[in-house]
């Protein structure tokens, strides 16, 4: 595999049935880096017919072959694709950095080595897919016997559309779930940032999946992104993105009643009790909110904080706000990066208008900092309500919002849950027991104690109410590719 330079300069191709392809329109659209704003790539906008012949790829290699290919060798080719990815750690973290503007010092690692572990765990589970024996007797058949067992069939061909913020990752959080289970796919990469996902194809293709088990095109979420998931012939959608996106893909798989997971929107609450350690806390609010310009899903924006050791708090946040730098993230020791466009950037701007119209007290930041690139300095907003906008809406930039509350449990308790989201959140306490009170209370799909967004390949992530449907990671994470047959046999002496 080429340098990064050489890779930017290369044609970037659809992938449709093994061959890297031109497709069918005479569009394109641009691909820049948000740090700078200069021109990575121009890409051919793929159309509706590319979606059609990378769909009936994905079908013929399902129905010949990879459903039923030996577990061993699903297996085999999701460690080579894991051993692929980590030696090509540079390369991957290099091209995301540019195109999200994600630092280096974050998308190097996982690169290196939390996404291959992505799919080498999922390479243990071929072997492992199993039903059960149910010792039962059906309805009215009382003097017959039977031996009813259930299998796992692989659901079929996968629609999966992915986010600009951490493209890698969540690809293959899709990608290797469908692959252990026996799935095929076609991928819709963002548009902002496609540039990880042809990486990541080619690695695929070259750790040894036939022709047409994973395709991709790229495009417009609107019209390439749309036609995938109303095609009759999909048997699934898996979307990350924004909740809107999500109502729309849920109209969209009606056509055919495709099966859906969703990966949503969040505001994630960080909890931080009176007898929290603060030396701790502090700068790791600071890192859950603006980690990633706080274009994170899991982003810790909203921060509770008890009344008794707010000053002490905010102090020690100033502290380890002033040691984050923004800047390109190919410099060394920037924390935050770019926003991912000037659209994000005037969206987080209006934000922060809406906060200081609410009331909120703007602690520091709220600026927008000098092109090129789209930056917005960290921002805080204390004294903030419950009910403010600010407080319930995801911003999805680097705005922190601090709640106070008091010994008065019941206002407390409802305030965490305040919001449409479900996805993460973090609870801040010496104290086990109460800090396990409050995190069975918070509505999310994960919740962490004493660290915040703890994720691994092994463990349920997803979100709860606007924030999704469905878990990707873990057991759970394959069983979304899963679907479960019951096989019901007769074997008494009576039966002719
Ligand atoms: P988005 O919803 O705008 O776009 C996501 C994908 O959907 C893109 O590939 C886009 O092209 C496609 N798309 C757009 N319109 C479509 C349509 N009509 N039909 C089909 N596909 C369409 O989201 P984004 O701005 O790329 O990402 C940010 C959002 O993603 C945030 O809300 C963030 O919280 C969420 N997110 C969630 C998770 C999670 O795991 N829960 C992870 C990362 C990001």
């Amino acid at each position: 595999m080429s340098t990064t330079a050489e890779f930017l300069s290369q044609q970037h191709l659809h992938f449709i049935n093994g061959d890297w392809v031109k497709g069918n329109s005479k569009k394109v659209f641009i691909v820049s880096d948000p740090a700078t704003e200069k021109t990575l790539a121009s890409i051919q906008q793929g159309t509706t017919d590319d979606i059609d012949a990378a769909v009936s790829a994905a079908r013929a290699a399902f129905d010949n072959g990879w459903k039923t290919t030996a577990p061993a060798i699903r297996t085999n080719i999701l460690n080579n694709f894991s051993r692929l990815v980590a030696e090509h750690a540079q390369l991957l973290a290099e091209v995301e950095t540019f195109e999200s503007g994600t630092p280096l010092s974050w998308t190097l690692p996982t690169m290196q080595f939390g996404f291959p572990s992505f799919l080498s765990y999922y390479a243990g589970w071929p072997t492992k897919i199993m039903g059960d024996t149910i010792p039962t007797t059906p309805l009215g058949r009382e003097d017959q016997e039977f031996l009813v067992y259930t299998q796992k069939e692989p659901v079929g061909v996968v629609g999966m559309i992915t986010p600009w913020n951490s493209p890698a990752g969540i690809c293959l959080m899709k990608l290797a779930p469908a692959l252990a289970a026996g799935c095929t796919a076609v991928i819709k990469p963002p548009e902002l940032a496609p540039l990880t996902t042809s990486i990541l194809v080619k690695l695929a293709d070259e750790a040894g999946l036939p022709p047409g088990v994973i395709n991709m095109v790229h495009g417009d979420g609107a019209i390439v992104g749309q036609h995938l998931a109303e095609h009759q012939d999909i048997d699934k959608i898996s979307f990350t993105g924004s909740t809107r996106v999500g109502k729309i893909i849920l109209e969209s798989a009606k056509t055919n009643l495709k099966k859906v997971s969703l990966e949503l929107g969040g505001k994630s609450p960080f909890v931080v009790l009176a007898d929290a350690n603060l030396d701790l806390a502090a700068p790791a609010a600071a890192m859950a909110c603006f980690g990633m310009s706080g274009q994170n899903c899991m982003a810790g924006t909203r921060v509770f904080i008890h009344k008794d050791v707010k000053q002490e708090f905010l102090k020690k946040l100033d502290t380890a706000i002033d040691m984050l730098k923004v800047g390109n993230g190919f410099e060394e020791d920037v924390f935050i990066g770019p926003l991912i466009s000037s659209t994000q950037n005037n969206r987080v701007l209006e934000y922060i208008q809406v906060g200081k119209d609410e009331g909120a007290t703007l602690h520091r930041g709220g600026n927008s900092l000098d092109p090129p690139g789209h930056w917005i300095e960290p921002t805080v907003f204390t004294n903030c309500k419950h009910q403010m906008r600010i407080v319930r809406e995801e911003i999805f930039g680097p705005v922190m919002v601090v709640v106070d509350f008091d010994n008065d449990r019941e206002s407390f308790l409802t305030a965490l849950n305040d919001t449409d989201y479900g996805l993460s959140g973090s609870v801040w306490s010496k104290n086990i027991a109460t800090a396990l009170e409050i995190a069975k209370h918070i509505d999310s799909g994960q919740v962490a104690i004493n660290a915040h967004a703890a994720i691994s390949a092994e463990t349920p992530f997803g979100g709860n109410r606007q924030s999704g449907w469905g878990r990707e990671l873990g057991r759970e994470g394959l069983d979304e590719y899963l679907k479960t047959k019951a096989i019901s046999i007769r074997i008494d002496e009576n039966y002719e």
